[in-house]
């Protein structure tokens, strides 16, 4: 047999682009010998909840055990607090997990998913895995064009992906918009909706897609713990759906998916509504702050409805990123997520965001001297 292994990678994993994750800190630090801020990965500044770090330690001293790879504490309690049954409740490795085996279980070769241009690369990732043809609609104004999607919807489509609010432009749809393209929605196509980043937009009036959920179950809704809760590092999410596709998810996730100290510090968070409270004010106080000063410095930030700001900053996007770079700030052009003239800012602390908007200010100052700043 003249077979090689390289021959057994099928064309459409050959041509999969790499996930690029955030520069590490301390990567940075040890480069430029200099103190750095991270404002690159959409992480919680304000750090886990202490009730979810006690919880977490807690349990780490039994990690010679399997953990429960059945989560049955975390989905009983997340199942009493959206009101569904336990059975409808999938605890994931974070939300990266489920935006996977959603496609896995229900794309193929023949089948087509679709979603969004401008939006989180995983979901074309995952569609382009599992073999299905990817339908990209392009975005208006920065945002889902969610009249635009429902047309794109043939009868080969399997899986719908959007996330709500968007990353990485910020952008968010509302319940009325979101009612009418659910309606246009066969029951045999699944809508994955990520809501990675909900709780900070509570204020728009969103109200609880789940809601949507019990009227439509041909809806996936994803949380994580990694964002508002503060748990990135522990890798834990959860899906909202139907028995019926959460036990075929069931049978393709890892046998113990979700570690224990994950499980805990995660039940222990959800508890701790004061810590959730405490983030979701401070990132709507420092979004602001982040967003006029931006402004101020002549961008035009999109309307932001999460933890991050997107700017369009013209064709230098990565060489302004860059100069941010070695002045220790550490933040996300958009090339690979399909904006090459835009980047993402996290939202930090006060103290970050301030450190962010002087080296910005300090960095175009410079390229102006040098006329190699692009029109904004
Ligand atoms: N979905 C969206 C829209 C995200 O932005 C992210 C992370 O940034 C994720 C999912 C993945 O989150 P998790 O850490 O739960 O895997």
């Amino acid at each position: 047999m003249t077979r090689t292994i390289e021959e057994l990678i099928p064309d459409y994993l050959r041509g999969l682009p790499v996930y690029v994750p955030g520069k590490p800190i301390e990567e940075v630090e040890r480069e430029l010998k200099i103190h750095a801020v991270k404002l690159a990965s959409n992480e919680n500044p304000l750090g886990p909840s202490p009730m979810a770090m006690a919880a977490a330690r807690a349990v780490l001293g039994e990690s010679n055990r399997y953990p429960d790879g059945g989560t049955h504490a975390l989905r009983q309690t997340l199942a009493e607090r959206h009101g569904v049954s336990a059975e409808e409740i999938f605890i994931g490795l974070g939300s990266s997990e489920l935006i996977d085996l959603a496609a896995r279980v229900l794309l193929r070769a023949g089948v087509q998913g679709l979603t969004s241009e401008g939006t989180y690369a995983p979901f074309s990732v995952a569609i382009r895995a599992s073999g299905a043809e990817l339908i990209r609609v392009p975005q208006r104004d920065f945002a889902f064009d969610l009249k635009a999607m429902a047309k794109a919807i043939t009868p080969k489509t399997g899986v719908i992906y959007l996330a709500n609010p968007n990353n990485p432009t910020g952008s968010a749809f509302g319940r009325e918009e979101f009612d009418v393209f659910l309606a246009a929605v066969p029951d045999g196509v699944l809508v994955v909706l990520d809501e990675a980043y909900i709780h900070y937009a509570m204020s728009m009036g969103l109200g609880d897609s789940v809601e949507a959920y019990r009227q439509r179950k041909n809806l996936l809704i994803l949380r994580t713990f990694s964002k508002v809760y503060g748990l990135a590092g522990l890798r834990i999410g959860y899906a909202i759906g139907r028995p019926d596709l959460l036990s075929a998810m069931n049978k393709l996730r890892t046998p113990f998916n979700t570690s224990g100290v994950a499980q805990a510090g995660a039940l222990a968070a959800l508890d701790d509504k004061e810590h959730v409270a405490r983030c979701i004010a401070a990132n709507a106080a420092e979004r602001r702050r982040l967003s006029e000063g931006l402004a101020k410095l002549g961008f035009r930030p999109v309307a932001s409805e999460a933890n991050f700001v997107f700017i369009v900053v013209g064709p230098d996007a990565k060489a302004l990123s860059d100069d941010l770079l070695q002045m220790g700030v550490i933040v996300r052009p958009l090339g690979w997520m399909g904006f090459p003239e835009a980047m993402r800012i996290s939202v930090g602390t006060a103290e970050e965001n301030e450190k962010c908007l002087s080296a910005m200010a300090h960095v175009i100052l410079k390229r102006a001297g040098k006329g190699e700043l692009a029109a904004r």
